[in-house]
């Protein structure tokens, strides 16, 4: 059955081919959802939105910046009357070491994961707000659990570790305008923001740490979207889910 019939879903770097925000708008949209697909470039964001169907969204949007932001969700709120999903997806990560992060690598790290994340919340949360109806779903990571993922620096853990934060603060704060704000937390998932250095060996190495003995799928973080966009997580607000195979059970 469809989840999201009727529903307006925006997912925030959605472009990436394998990426976990196109795994995630094509659920959605196969569950009902009308999306929209932003990323920095635009035929790209536009190519994904396509592969969806004629009646999805791709726009330019590059989420650290906070006017470019506002402008982007007036004009889908304004196109579709109402947003009903906002996924907070837009990431990037660096393999340094602590000694190692520059003040730009500290400011590329958390803009992008956490300032874009609080700017896209504040452009569509007036909207949900009024209608008092909207579900927020951030990537978060089990980098910020663990100290470390596989491929994130110190600097990735900490703007990961603001996601949970964030989340669990808007989720107290939104609850009683009917917002509910969820994190997830992927383990680790064959996407291309390991930048092509992930190794066969490492490969192996990193399905040791995993009780399930494989890598994630971008569907399978896909399908705890779905749950916390949709009606089925109805109870369930300022929560972060593990989606990692069991690589954190304690
Ligand atoms: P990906 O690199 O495939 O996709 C990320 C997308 O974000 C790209 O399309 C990129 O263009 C876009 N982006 C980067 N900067 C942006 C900006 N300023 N504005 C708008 N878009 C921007 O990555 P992915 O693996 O699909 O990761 C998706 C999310 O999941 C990220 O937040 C990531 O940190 C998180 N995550 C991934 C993993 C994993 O193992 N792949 C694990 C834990 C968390």
């Amino acid at each position: 059955t469809a989840l999201l019939q009727g529903k307006f879903a925006v997912v925030t770097g959605a472009a990436s081919k394998r990426g976990l925000g196109k795994a995630t708008a094509k659920l959605f949209a196969e569950h009902g959802a009308t999306v929209a697909i932003l990323d920095l470039d635009e035929a790209a964001a536009r190519e994904a939105a396509a592969d969806l169907g004629p009646q999805h969204v791709g726009m330019a949007c590059d989420v650290t910046d906070l006017e470019g932001v506002k402008k982007v969700f007036d004009a889908l709120a304004a196109r579709w009357g109402q947003i009903d999903i906002l996924v907070n997806n837009a990431g990037i990560t660096q393999p340094l070491k602590i000694m190692d992060i520059a003040p730009k690598n500290y400011d590329a790290v958390l803009d992008v994961n956490l300032r874009g994340t609080l700017y896209c919340s504040q452009a569509v949360i007036p909207h949900m707000r009024s209608r008092k109806e909207g579900k927020i779903v951030n990537l978060s990571s089990v980098s910020a659990q663990r100290g470390g993922g596989i491929f994130g620096g110190p600097h990735y853990s900490a703007a990961k570790a603001g996601v949970l934060g964030l989340t669990k603060a808007m989720a107290r704060e939104l609850a009683p305008d009917n917002v509910r704000v969820n994190a997830i937390c992927p383990g680790f998932i064959a996407t291309d923001i390991t930048g092509g250095m992930l190794t066969p060996e490492k490969l192996e190495e990193i399905k040791l740490g995993i009780p399930m003995g494989r890598a994630g799928t971008a569907d399978d973080v896909a399908g705890c979207a779905l749950f916390l966009a949709s009606d089925l997580s109805a109870y369930v607000t300022g929560s972060e889910v593990d989606v990692n195979g069991g690589s954190l059970i304690h």
